[in-house]
């Protein structure tokens, strides 16, 4: 590269990345083929509309690209192409929500989703996010005490709010999540189930979480974070379930979700796709679609589960008592007798261990300054990570977090 000092800057930050231990749940670390599939010419080139049906000529190429990314992510999730189809176009995970809710969801209508304060991600219906100001949010909490869902609870607020749809998916949960539940309560109020896997993608795909599509009506999910491609983004959407609609001339119209998702892609919220992107996502789905990848999402699981448990053996409170997941919580304030979660943050990053801050379920400091910590152990299972690296681990964080 000739520019100078923006080589200087990547090599920079290329060393970074290296020296860290990483343990930020939403990040890992691509593999070289991804790496070349974004750095392609792919990028140079307009695609909008879908394959076979574009708005610019020269597409043939890049159309078998999106093609293949469609049927790689189909095969991946095992999934029947009459039944569902797959949107590759999202830029990243956050428009890929506000693409269904403009689908599917009547502008003012209620999208029932978690608290952010208790995992839930701010386009679950957050009120400084597009989806709480379009839409309004009902939120959901986890119990006080057991600090895992309540379907019980949940299945009360639908009966009592109503909502047009609930999204389950979580960005700070560690249990494993009842898609059948989930789909009981929203079915008990004509709702749409959305569940946004963008945390657990990976493990989904591997069979290290339960998958949610027999039950949902549509899946979102980003492709950067447990299934370990680019930044990007995904909709699944059933081509079976079909939508009415009364036209002007008095005739119905019939639309799939899937078909409903498409418009709301493109045009209805973006522009071109990128491709390079997609031609990246494509590459991702073919190293997920192997054993390799599947024993690398069972690691992630024994990895994250060894890490919380060490730190729970030398006194720290883990969130709902422990991980089903790639993901936990630690509380480091415990009701004022320790340091918060700013402090510890900051202790861990001079000493080279890079995470996030955290609320806690029913926190009582800020979002700016919370009580606790998120841990995840996808990108260091990415670099070879193994139960007794975590185990060391867990003892260096705990050293370090009661260091004066
Ligand atoms: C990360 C995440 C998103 C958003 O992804 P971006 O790519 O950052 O826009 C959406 N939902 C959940 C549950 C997430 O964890």
């Amino acid at each position: 590269m000739k520019d100078k000092q923006i080589t200087k800057l990547l090599k920079a930050e290329k060393k970074r990345q290296h020296e860290a231990i990483n343990l930020i749940a939403s990040e890992n670390y691509v593999s070289d083929d991804v790496l070349a599939a974004l750095g392609s010419e792919a990028t140079n080139k307009y695609a909008e509309g879908y394959p076979g049906k574009r708005y610019y000529a020269g597409n043939e190429i890049v159309d078998q690209i999106e093609n293949l990314a469609i049927e790689r992510a189909l095969k991946l999730f095992k999934l029947n192409s009459k039944k569902w189809g797959v949107n590759v176009q999202p830029l990243s995970g956050s428009p890929a929500n506000i693409a269904v809710y403009q689908a599917l969801v009547k502008p003012g209508a209620k999208i029932m989703g978690m608290h952010l304060a208790h995992g839930g991600h701010l386009t679950h219906g957050h009120a400084v996010s597009f989806s709480g100001k379009f839409w309004k949010q009902v939120a959901y909490t986890v119990d006080k005490k057991t600090e895992k869902l309540d379907y019980d609870a949940l299945m009360k607020l639908a009966k009592r709010e109503k909502p047009a749809i609930i999204v389950a998916g979580y960005t700070a949960y560690s249990r494993k999540i009842n898609w059948k539940k989930m789909r009981e309560i929203a079915e008990s109020v004509n709702a749409y189930l959305l569940v946004d896997m963008a945390h657990i993608a990976g493990l989904v795909a591997a069979g290290a979480h339960p998958a949610p599509f027999k039950h949902a009506h549509v899946v979102t999910t980003t492709t950067h974070k447990t299934l370990r491609g680019p930044r990007g983004g995904m909709i699944f959407a059933r081509k079976d379930i079909f939508v009415k609609k009364k036209l002007k001339s008095g005739k119905i119209k019939e639309e799939s979700l899937f078909d409903l998702i498409q418009k709301s892609v493109f045009p209805g919220m973006q522009g071109g796709p990128h491709m390079n992107q997609i031609a990246g996502i494509a590459v991702a789905l073919g190293e997920a679609d192997t054993v390799k990848f599947r024993k690398y999402t069972e690691q992630i699981v024994k990895n994250t589960k060894a890490l919380a448990s060490e730190l729970k053996k030398l006194g720290w409170r883990i969130i709902s008592g422990g991980t089903d997941n790639h993901v936990f919580l630690m509380d480091v304030w415990n009701d004022g007798d320790g340091i918060t979660g700013k402090q510890a943050s900051d202790k861990l990053e001079a000493e080279g261990i890079i995470l996030n801050m955290n609320t806690i379920p029913y926190d009582t400091r800020t979002p700016f300054n919370p009580s606790g910590l998120r841990l995840g152990c996808a990108a260091e299972t990415t670099r070879g990570k193994k139960e007794r690296d975590m185990v060391k681990l867990a003892g260096r964080i705990n050293t370090i977090l009661r260091a004066e």
